[in-house]
């Protein structure tokens, strides 16, 4: 995106409740040029009284297509999400503006193992990269470490268990709240053994993503240059918040 990247009208063609508290959209852009997997947009909502709110979300497409998919996590308190969630309906008009980032970005010609390492609505910028992935039919090895409250708050839960049927995908679970009784680990935050035992390890050199809440990111990142990665192997994403 340059700095004079236009508002775009975004049309909403279908929305889905995806976990209690979370759901995602699908909007229509006219002129839209195509994005990266991992790359976000601006979206901009503005009241009948004039008043806008602008808030970063990531997009889980990718490509040429013009129908944008966003997935959004209600914050209570929130000013914007609560109305993503609660409120938008088919036929409903935002803008949008993007797509934004060159970083934090993956495609099919990027060398080596794929480390992904999402918390709650972090999945949204990696489930788009492990699509990139099945479609290109990659070779290169992508693992991904999902961390959730429950398996009720996973988004794209059966979308990552059929990727993971495929080949060169894995997706390992990490559950902070209440695990299912069939998981062996009782439930808790990701630490160094879950680092350890549910991702590509540092001597693999893999390209590493984090995505989540800003708390979330700061303390994987820690965990693994303790566990040995390189700093500059791991690109980060932060949502916000604590
Ligand atoms: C690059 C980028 C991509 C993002 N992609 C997504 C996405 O795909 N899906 C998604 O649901 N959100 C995403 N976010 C977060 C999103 O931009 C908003 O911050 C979020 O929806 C809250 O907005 P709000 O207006 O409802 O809350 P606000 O009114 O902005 O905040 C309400 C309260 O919640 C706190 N808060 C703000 N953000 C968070 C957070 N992420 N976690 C916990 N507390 C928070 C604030 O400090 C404040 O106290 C992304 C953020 C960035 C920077």
């Amino acid at each position: 995106m340059t700095p004079s990247s236009p508002w775009l009208l975004a049309r909403v063609v279908e929305t889905r409740q995806e976990t209690p508290h979370g759901r995602v959209l699908r909007l229509r852009v006219d002129g839209w040029p195509g994005n990266i997997a991992g790359q976000h947009v601006d979206v901009r909502l503005t009241a009948e009284d004039g008043y806008q709110a602008v808030r970063s979300y990531s997009l889980a497409s990718s490509g040429e297509s013009d129908v944008l998919e966003l997935a959004v996590d209600e914050l209570p308190d929130g000013e914007v999400s609560p109305y993503l969630v609660e409120d938008v309906r088919p036929d409903d008009e935002l803008e949008v503006r993007g797509p934004i980032g060159a970083y934090f970005v993956w495609t099919p010609d990027h060398p080596g193992p794929v480390q992904l390492i999402a918390g709650g609505s972090g999945i949204v910028p990696l489930v788009a990269m492990a699509r990139v992935h099945a479609d290109a039919a990659s070779r290169v090895p992508m693992r991904m470490l999902y961390s959730v409250r429950s398996p009720d708050d996973a988004f794209y839960a059966e979308e990552l268990t059929r990727l993971a049927g495929g080949e060169g995908f894995t997706v390992d679970w990490a559950y902070t709240r209440s695990a299912p009784v069939s998981v062996a680990r009782p439930a808790g935050r990701v630490d160094a053994t879950m680092i350890a035992a549910s991702t590509i390890p540092a001597n693999e050199s893999p390209s590493v993503f984090v995505c989540g809440p800003t708390g979330f990111v700061e303390a994987v990142a820690d965990l693994l240059v303790a566990a040995g990665h390189s700093p500059d192997r791991i690109r980060t994403e932060r949502f916000g918040g604590a």
